[in-house]
């Protein structure tokens, strides 16, 4: 039988994402489009976690299916873990790649090189069609460049260094195959899998 399973996000690359890296046998994704219905409700939450319950229960309130949410964002050490739950807005433009990377390499220019460390942490909350909720997360180290390189992914990519390639790339020069192996997201769909495959 299949299993309609509602991904409470406007955002095309992380509906990409998470299509690429979480797949079950019957499973079928439905953006919130594909589902008819609208969702953006405030996201009051001063945490990742609480965010994203926030997205998956508006959801599931309106459909009683199952609704995968994702919220995710960038902490970066020298600026005292900004812009975390505010990075879609950190410029004060929701959603604004372009301006919130120029506010980020603005508010970083004195910072010295070993002090540019930053992760991406994702929280996803599964909400079952039962309305059983399983919690995942997942991170990702690396630095804050000093310019924007790469075309590939989304948001702050361009000038996120990952560790994992020795510093020697960006995120946006990372096929998206490539990212989902490695990113805070990928990581925290694994970790959702794990999970559902247990229970
Ligand atoms: P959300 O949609 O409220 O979870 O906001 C997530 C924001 O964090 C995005 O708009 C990006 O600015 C940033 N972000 C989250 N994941 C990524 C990623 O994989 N790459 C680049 N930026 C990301």
């Amino acid at each position: 039988m299949t299993k309609k399973v509602v991904i409470a996000s406007n955002n095309a690359h992380k509906v990409e994402e998470i299509k690429t890296a979480l797949s079950f046998e019957g499973w079928e994704y439905q953006t919130m489009a594909e589902a008819g219905i609208v969702s953006s409700p405030e996201e009051t939450g001063a945490t990742f976690e609480e965010n994203a319950r926030i997205k998956a229960r508006a959801v599931y309130d309106i459909t009683h299916t199952a609704v995968l949410a994702d919220d995710s964002g960038l902490i970066v050490d020298a600026l005292d873990g900004a812009p975390g739950v505010y990075s879609s807005r950190y410029s004060g433009i929701e959603g604004d790649d372009e301006v919130n990377n120029a506010k980020l390499l603005e508010e970083m220019r004195n910072v010295p090189e070993n002090e540019r460390t930053a992760r991406f942490a994702c929280v996803l909350v599964f909400i079952d069609d039962d309305g059983t909720e399983t919690v995942a997360e997942g991170f990702i180290e690396g630095r804050i460049g000093h310019e924007e390189k790469g075309a590939e992914g989304f948001g702050y990519d361009p000038l996120f260094w990952p560790e994992y390639f020795d510093y020697s790339c960006t995120l946006a020069e990372v096929p998206q195959s490539e990212k989902n192996k490695i990113s805070h997201r990928g990581n925290a769909l694994r970790e959702l899998k794990k999970y559902l495959s247990n229970s």
